[in-house]
């Protein structure tokens, strides 16, 4: 069928302006029609005219049609990144040192003397982000562990992120310059770690944000600079589409400079923070979803909301129906039943998708009980809804994501084994930890499922090919930590690579536009430096991009 739509075309070369045609590729669709093609024919919008072999191809080229040779590479549509937190995560890369997980308190402690090394008193420092064996040692200490942190930065004023950003560890002076001391409350939705009274530095969910908010903010030149850096960066490892997951009007107004100004070479979804569960709520950008589309640039849509309903296992403050293990804890949730389906609902009325931060089982229950409202109430035909993180999610429960039309939102750090997942599976236990992400039983199921890197949780590098190659394994890619999660849960290559293109666009909306390279659609692929069929699982992990085309545009080259 895809053939023939092929010949169609072809047959017709009068209608076509061919402005580029790239010839020579061993290329991946995504496109069901037609998998694999050798050569793509654009127009100068970067609009795919016909795909087919270079010989069928090759006679389209006109006097003025530029000729690109794939040189025999494999070729796929490039990654749509479903979950990312773009600007933070950017901001991070930029301005705070690297903290790797597997790093113990002291060498955190050197990183932050390093880090302090000429800068200014009373500079900010702020590194990302640390793991469990720090998180541990900074627990055994105690109220020590924020002196020897306020000593190695020579008294400037620190905060360190956990790698589930969900959790955080500031010195005195961070603390004192949020006004957090010994009488200041713990804030709803949040715990300032204290012992005998004194506050520790340790900061869980919301209470981190009484010290980021002290932090400098960026300026208004700044976002934009910093938007522009995370586009060439996306680009740099094959990344030409992105759904930032809790967004902001500003940050929305940033991108749109640079799609005015011809620079977002990625199509860029945005989950504006329109709920109170939301560290960067605000009345704006409740009133932003009303104008999303008049706000928007060609490469741009914003027709999506987040709330936060449970935080994380690794702090135990993912909703669990069971406690932790040797713990009375099930973790807890921002919203009950009836608010989390009233603010689901009134989104939905409007059609506007909400993307629900819900990890642990009760969580993930009670956001299906609300969409099974909000569906029975507004109708079945309502805008897709997505659960975001939803590892624990209970399996007889995962035929209500499909009935109900709730796309998994997949996030690669738990579905391999790696130092993240280990320390969840020491919270939640082997035995819960081995239910993590049913991706091949919920892939059985018919569920729709895209992957987003959730960048800058757990990874400091965003590394599509590392989330692939445990797709396809379920075990670390560097061979370095023993072990597989679930390895009946790993899928094959060719059920894994639509989640990562595909599967995304169609939950942004742009399902018609992008994710697969088929006549109507943007040219937007990348050029890989090995076939991915040919090597060994593992060696996904390493795989490098060559090119990165956005709209038949070169936009990367290695
Ligand atoms: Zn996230």
């Amino acid at each position: 069928m895809g053939q023939r739509q092929g010949r169609s075309l072809i047959d017709r070369p009068e209608h076509m302006n061919v402005t580029t045609l790239f010839i020579n590729g061993a290329i991946r669709t995504m496109d069901r029609a037609r998998p694999t093609a050798e050569a793509i024919a654009a127009d100068a919008s970067g609009r795919i005219l016909a795909l087919g072999t270079t010989a069928e191809l090759r006679d389209l080229a006109g006097p003025d049609t530029t000729v690109v040779d794939l040189g025999g590479r494999f070729v796929m549509p490039g990654i749509v990144d479903f979950h990312m937190h773009v600007i933070s995560g950017m901001t991070t890369r930029l301005r705070s040192f690297a903290i790797d997980a597997g790093d113990d308190f002291e060498a955190v402690l050197m990183r932050v003397r390093k880090a302090a090394e000429g800068k200014p008193e009373g500079a900010w420092l702020t590194g990302s982000a640390y793991g469990a064996t720090a998180l541990a040692d900074i627990e055994k200490l105690g109220i020590e562990a924020k002196r020897l942190l306020d000593e190695a930065s020579g008294g400037r004023p620190v905060l360190l992120t956990h790698g589930s950003l969900h959790g955080a560890f500031a010195n005195g002076a961070a603390l004192a310059a949020a006004g957090i001391d010994a009488s200041t409350a713990d804030p709803a939705g949040g715990r300032i770690v204290r012992v005998d009274g004194e506050v520790t530095g340790l900061l869980e969910e919301s209470a981190m944000w009484i010290v980021d908010g002290a932090v400098p903010a960026l300026g208004d030149g700044e976002i934009v600079d910093v938007a522009r850096a995370a586009v060439g960066y996306f680009n740099s490892v094959g990344v030409t589409g992105f759904s930032d997951a809790q967004s902001t009007p500003e940050m929305i107004a940033a991108f749109r400079t640079l799609d005015n100004a011809g620079e977002l070479s990625t199509w860029a979804g945005f989950h504006l923070s329109a709920s109170r569960t939301c560290s960067t709520w605000s009345k704006e950008a409740e009133e932003f979803l009303s104008r999303h589309e008049a706000a928007c640039g060609p490469h741009m849509v914003a027709g999506n909301a987040k709330i936060f309903l449970d935080g994380v296992p690794s702090l135990k403050t993912a909703a669990m129906i069971a406690a932790y293990p040797g713990t009375n804890e099930h973790g807890e949730m921002y919203l009950s039943p009836d608010e989390l389906f009233a603010e689901i609902a009134a989104h939905d009325r409007q059609g506007i998708g909400v993307k629900v931060h819900a990890v642990g089982d009760a969580a993930i229950c009670r956001v299906l009980d609300a969409v099974e409202r909000v569906r029975a109430e507004n109708g079945d035909n309502g805008p897709w809804h997505h659960i975001a993180h939803g590892q624990y999610i209970p399996h007889e429960d995962i035929p209500r994501m499909k009935r109900l039309r709730v796309i998994a939102d997949l996030n690669p750090p738990m579905w391999f084994v790696n130092h993240a997942s280990l320390a969840h599976e020491r919270v939640v236990g082997k035995e819960r930890y081995a239910t993590v992400w049913p991706i091949r039983t919920m892939l059985e199921a018919g569920v729709t499922m895209a992957v987003g890197s959730d960048w800058m949780t757990v990874f400091p590098e965003l590394s599509p090919w590392q989330s692939l190659a445990g797709l396809l394994t379920r075990a670390d890619p560097s061979g370095r930590l023993p072990g597989v999660h679930s390895p009946h849960e790993a899928i094959t290559l060719d059920q894994a690579l639509p989640l990562m293109t595909r599967n995304g666009a169609q939950g942004m909306g742009l399902g018609d536009k992008t994710g697969q390279l088929a006549p109507g659609f943007s040219a937007d692929f990348i050029v890989l430096d090995r076939d991915l069929h040919a090597v060994e699982p593992r060696a996904i992990a390493d795989t490098k991009v060559l090119k990165t085309f956005f709209e038949g545009r070169e936009v990367y080259t290695a």
